[in-house]
């Protein structure tokens, strides 16, 4: 298997300032509007929160999830929090015995370095292992914050935002969650999974809650696993087929 030269998306310039998001076209926001009801029902919204984690937690989850099954990333989660009380002891151990306890996941060698890496970052930065903080913030700057770090990108600081026990307003695109809104025309061909997390925030309402968007993030995600798979999507049986320009029917 090739071994990627980052686990993520090339992140922000070091800066705490939000970069303004894209203004979506009119036309775009609509059929974005248009996809969301038609799934919600389809998969049940409000759709419960998997994950009840604090921030630093779900940052670590996180790190341990870029691709790998959802089953394998959670063992190593958990086998993490088995080996070291907390998190400080984990930036202490030596690495390969980091790399051992995760190394059902994608990439061990890489990931144990890096969440090393970015703990001590977040220590260093927040003065402690706790992001609690980033509540009093508004959603673009705490993703700033976060993205200043090295080895956090876009889907980490809107998963560390969204799925912890923040429940912050971001939205977090995952490969499925891209590859549906891709064939939807919602993003062109070419934009890669970190860009488009500021183009389709920009397409939803700004004043979504952190429930709504969490919910256009699980809807789109499902549909890219149970639907429109990555080979033969079920276009059949897909209720977007009316507006997706890739629809395949018979
Ligand atoms: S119509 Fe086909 S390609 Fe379009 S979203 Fe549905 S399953 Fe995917």
């Amino acid at each position: 298997m090739a071994v990627p030269h980052r686990l993520e998306a090339p992140r922000r310039p070091r800066s705490a300032k939000a970069a303004p998001e894209p203004a979506p076209a009119p036309d775009l926001a609509e059929k974005a509007l248009a996809v969301h009801r038609l799934l919600c029902p389809v998969y049940g919204c409000p759709i419960p929160y998997f994950h009840a984690l604090d921030p630093v937690s779900e940052l670590v989850s996180s790190l341990l999830s870029h691709r790998t099954r959802n089953a394998d990333s959670g063992r190593a989660f958990k086998a993490l929090r088995a080996r070291y009380p907390d998190w400080a002891t984990l930036i202490a151990a030596p690495t390969a015995e980091v790399e051992a306890t995760i190394a059902g996941v994608t990439w061990p060698e890489l990931k144990a370095p890096r969440i090393q890496a970015v703990l001590t970052a977040v220590m260093e930065r927040a003065g402690g292992l706790d992001l609690g903080f980033l509540a009093g913030m508004e959603v673009a700057a705490a993703r700033a914050w976060l993205e200043a770090i090295p080895g956090i990108g876009p889907k980490t600081s809107a998963a560390v935002l969204s799925f912890s026990v923040l429940r912050m307003p971001a939205l977090p695109v995952d490969s499925h969650h891209h590859r549906v809104a891709q064939r939807l025309g919602l993003i062109g061909p070419r934009v890669d999974v970190g860009p488009s997390h500021a183009i389709l925030r920009a397409q939803l309402p700004a004043d979504w809650s952190a429930q709504d968007l969490y919910d256009n993030h699980e809807i789109l995600m499902l549909h890219g696993q149970r639907v429109c798979h990555h080979r033969n999507p079920a276009c059949g049986r897909c209720v977007l087929a009316e507006i997706c320009p890739s629809a395949r029917l018979a």
